[in-house]
This record gives C-alpha cells, sequence and structure tokens, in this order.
C-alpha cells in the first residue's frame, strides 16, 4: 500500500497456524507465491526502511460497557479501549473514528453524569454491525474457536454467494457493508437477494466452469502487466 513521502507499506498475512515471514528472503519467496507476479517484481525495486515486525493477535474482544450495572459516570472507553477487532478485517481505525463523532454529539446532547450510560449505549449500537463482521468472518475458519450457531452459519454461506456473484450491483452493496458504509441488514436487500438467486440460475445453465471463469473475471480482473524498469 502507497504511504505518504514516497514510502510503502508490505504486509503479509496468513492465517489458521501458518505465520509469514519476517525475514527479507523468506518474504521475497511468500510474496513469489501469490497468484499476481507484481508485487514480488516491485520488492526488489525497494529499500526497506525498518525490520519487518509480526503481530499475531487477532481475536475479537468487545467489553460491553454499555451493559454495566455500575455507576461509570466520569468514564469512557472506545476504539480498541472497548471492542477490538482482529486486524485483518482493517476496520479498527473506521470504527474508533466513528465512535468519537458518537461521543462529539453525546458531548453536546448530555450532561456529565448521564454521559458514559448514554455514550456507551449509542457505542454499543453501532458497534453490533463491525462485531458481526469480524466474528463470522473468523468463524469460517475450522481453527477458530468459538460456537457456530445455524444463524452464524447462514450468514456466512449467504455472505459467500454475494461474494461469488459476478454482479456490480452486489459487490459493490459488500464493499459498502465491509467498509461499515452500509449496515449488514443491507446484503439482504429484496433487491440484492434476488440478484443473488438470478446469478445462482445463471450458473446452473450455463454450467459450473463457464460460471467460475466469470467470477475469477469479476472478482479479480485481469492480471496486471510486468512491471517496466520506469516504474
Ligand atoms: C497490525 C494491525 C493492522 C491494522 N490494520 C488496520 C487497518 O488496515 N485498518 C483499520 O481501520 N484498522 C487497522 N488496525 C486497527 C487499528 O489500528 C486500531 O483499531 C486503532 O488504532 C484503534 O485506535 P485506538 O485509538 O482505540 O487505540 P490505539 O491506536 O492503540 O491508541 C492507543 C494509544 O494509547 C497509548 N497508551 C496506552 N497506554 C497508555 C498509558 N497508560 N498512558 C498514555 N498512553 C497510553 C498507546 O501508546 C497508543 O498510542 C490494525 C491493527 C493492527 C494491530
Amino acid at each position: 500500500m502507497k504511504q505518504e513521502n514516497d514510502r510503502w507499506l508490505l504486509t503479509l498475512v496468513a492465517g489458521s497456524g501458518q505465520h509469514p515471514p519476517t525475514d527479507s528472503e523468506g518474504a521475497a519467496k511468500f510474496v513469489g507465491e501469490l497468484r499476481s507476479p507484481l508485487i514480488a517484481q516491485m520488492l526488489p525495486l525497494f529499500e526497506p526502511t525498518s525490520k519487518m515486525t509480526a503481530y499475531r493477535l487477532s481475536k475479537n474482544r468487545w467489553r460491553h460497557y454499555e451493559r454495566w450495572k455500575e455507576n461509570l459516570s466520569g468514564y469512557i472507553a472506545m476504539g480498541d479501549a472497548s471492542c477490538v477487532f482482529n486486524p485483518n478485517q482493517g476496520q479498527g481505525m473506521s470504527v474508533a473514528a466513528t465512535e468519537a463523532g458518537i461521543l462529539r454529539k453525546c458531548l453536546k446532547q448530555t450532561t456529565p453524569e448521564l454521559l458514559p450510560r448514554r455514550f456507551f449505549a449509542e457505542q454499543a449500537r453501532f458497534q453490533i454491525n463491525p462485531w458481526r463482521l469480524a466474528v463470522c468472518n473468523d468463524l469460517r475458519f475450522s481453527s477458530v474457536q468459538g460456537e457456530r450457531t445455524p444463524a452464524i452459519r447462514f450468514f456466512n454461506w449467504y455472505r459467500e454467494q454475494l461474494a461469488l456473484t459476478p454482479d456490480s450491483t452486489v459487490q459493490k452493496r459488500l464493499a459498502e457493508v465491509d467498509s461499515l458504509l452500509k449496515p449488514v441488514a443491507s446484503m439482504f436487500d429484496p433487491t440484492i437477494m434476488l440478484r443473488v438467486v438470478a446469478s445462482s440460475l445463471r450458473s446452473a445453465r450455463r454450467g459450473k466452469a463457464a460460471y467460475d471463469a466469470e467470477i475469477a473475471r469479476a472478482r479479480f480482473g485481469p492480471l496486471p502487466p510486468a512491471l517496466t524498469p520506469a516504474f
């Protein structure tokens, strides 16, 4: 990912007990095994500015301050201090920023004594969406501990159907939900569900191979061209 001041950030992610390497040789090998050769070709053109750092805490933890019976007057917790997500989801900063907005609104509308209760309640209503996305996504992996209720199994199955639907409206909605721009419930809008069903019927008619190729094109696009030295 491009950062400021002509710098780039390289992040290697793996799961289910696999750990990406933190030495440069291992990293080069790791990116060489990706589907696209682009990053492996870019790597030799860059100069490291620091050692690679490993981060292995990937749990989700919600402290539920809104349920505390004690008087929390004078105490506010937000961002990771209130609810932390597996960083793989890439939503913690958006969540913290949105919660800052909720706090600003509550500060304007509430007395200091009532602020924590009001803020924690509003914050919890917002946290439920990113929490569901993070937890359900993690539970797709067999190595993750946690109860897989029928609702979670259905949600993960349906979300996968959306991801496999080569339809720009469906893909846009999925991206909006993942970016917290729309609530999780909007994945179940009738227009979206109809498009998913229509796409499944098309796939049954056209045969699996042709349909898989269409999905691959819709999701990944063509491979990027080889790099030129001028890059
Ligand atoms: C590896 C990794 C990758 C991530 N990638 C993404 C991503 O791509 N997109 C995204 O949205 N989110 C991402 N996140 C999550 C995101 O970084 C966090 O959710 C977000 O930073 C939380 O903000 P915060 O202010 O609650 O906590 P923090 O950013 O952790 O800030 C807390 C601050 O408090 C300071 N502090 C702690 N104790 C004390 C003390 N006793 N006295 C004074 N100061 C103290 C700490 O030094 C720190 O500066 C990632 C997290 C990790 C770990």
